[in-house]
């Protein structure tokens, strides 16, 4: 007998996208003059930077000369793209971060996906809640989650809520987990947490033992002094802390696809014996064994984001949707709303007026102004009573759906 994986039987259907798709077709169909304003999905919009096409193009022509031809590429990507991330995204922050430890992929959603396959089965696992559904659905899985209970939480993780009443810093947790996971700027609260506040994790996880794994796929929106851009700004996370980026957010690559994971030498976990056992060659040795490596001409493209006119065209698409995130913010605010992120994300996390359950004020939202956003609940049990609404829209696209609330 062939049996399947057992673990993903115990995965619901992914519920929330294909939910709200359906609500949305069934209101078109009924209302096919409503002008629809979508704003719940978390994808960019703007093209890609000039600098970014223009490194494309050298790069597919190079391909077409012998001398300018690459098959297959090193392992763990080109060196002059790990080069320019070491420089850019740590030294230019005082972080020194080696070019061995960081591994180019083509998405930090396979990379926080797949990490956990270098650690045992019985590793238990926190996650904050609400949370990126990536980091619980691959640890299911591997066979880490338990059982899913009526309340919506795994019998085996640890959750962290994060809600207006903790105003969205997670507790430390109770009892203690292997592996942590931390997603800052948050998707999809859009809150962040401080250097102090994140020092006390990095803090938690020395004296337990723990890994973090902290994804930092919204760094680049980062505005406010005080919010560490990468968790090794904190001394000693490099001993216990893995972190991922991505070129998605930060520069239009969500079709393009392109990130990287920093795995620093000096971070360990035990083996079955007790001993101290690095996890870059574990990385190492699992990319080298499942993956072939990211396009060198995506490579390149990622690398053109570190000149000095790549880096101004990302920046100037960034302000573009954090002027969105402002529009958002003001509007609510004006409508009366109780809202949190939207000033170093590009997601706004709205309180439900009246303790509207989330997929009640999704209707509401729908039917009475036509704009579609995302329902918390759909992120995690603490998510219920919030709705998130993002700034990857048009300008036009979020000022006029701002103007049908206000009115
Ligand atoms: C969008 C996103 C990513 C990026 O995924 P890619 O595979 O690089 O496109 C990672 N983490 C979170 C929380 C995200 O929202």
């Amino acid at each position: 007998m062939t049996l399947v994986n057992s673990n993903y039987l115990k995965l619901p259907g992914s519920y929330l996208f294909s939910e709200i798709a359906r609500r949305v077709a069934a209101f078109s169909a009924e209302n096919p003059d409503a002008q629809i304003i979508r704003m719940g999905i978390g994808d960019v919009t703007r093209p890609l930077p000039q600098a970014v096409i223009n490194a494309m193009c050298e790069a597919a022509r190079e391909q077409g000369a012998p001398e300018g031809f690459k098959g297959y590429g090193p392992d763990h990507g080109y060196m002059f793209l790990r080069e320019l991330i070491a420089e850019h995204d740590f030294a230019a922050r005082g972080v020194k971060v080696d070019p061995d430890e960081i591994f180019i992929s083509d998405g930090a959603k396979c990379d926080v996906g797949n990490f956990q396959e270098i650690f045992a089965q019985d590793n238990t696992i926190a996650i904050t809640d609400p949370v990126y559904p990536v980091y619980v659905d691959s640890n299911v899985m591997a066979g880490r989650g338990g059982e899913l209970q009526p309340n919506g939480e795994w019998s085996n993780f640890i959750y962290l809520p994060c809600t207006a009443e903790n105003n969205f810093e997670p507790a430390l947790p109770q009892r203690r987990p292997d592996l942590i996971y931390l997603c800052y700027p948050n998707n999809p609260t859009g809150t962040t947490l401080t250097r102090d506040q994140l020092a006390r994790w990095v803090e938690y996880a020395r004296e337990n033992k723990s890994v973090i794994l902290f994804d930092a796929a919204y760094e680049v929106f980062i505005s406010e002094p005080d919010v560490p851009h990468s968790i090794y700004e904190i001394p000693g996370a490099d001993e216990v802390a893995v972190e991922f980026r991505s070129f998605s957010k930060t520069a239009g690559f969500t079709g393009l696809r392109c990130a990287y994971t920093v795995v620093p030498h000096k971070l360990t976990a035990k083996s079955p014996n007790g001993e101290d056992t690095p996890l870059n060659p574990l990385w190492a040795r699992r990319m080298s064994t499942k993956y072939n490596g990211c396009p060198y001409v995506v490579q390149k493209a990622a690398a053109a984001i570190y000149s000095p006119e790549g880096r101004k065209q990302v920046l100037e698409n960034v302000a573009y949707y954090m002027n969105n995130a402002k529009i958002i913010r003001d509007a609510l605010k004006n409508a009366g709303h109780t809202l949190f992120g939207g000033v170093n994300a590009p997601y706004v996390w709205l309180k439900t007026p009246d303790n509207m359950l989330s997929w009640d004020f999704f209707d509401l939202m729908l039917n009475k102004y036509n704009i579609v956003g995302t329902p918390g609940a759909g992120f995690g049990p603490s998510g219920e009573g919030y709705f998130r609404l993002t700034a990857f829209g048009s300008m036009e696209n979020t000022k006029a759906a701002m103007q049908r609330l206000l009115k």
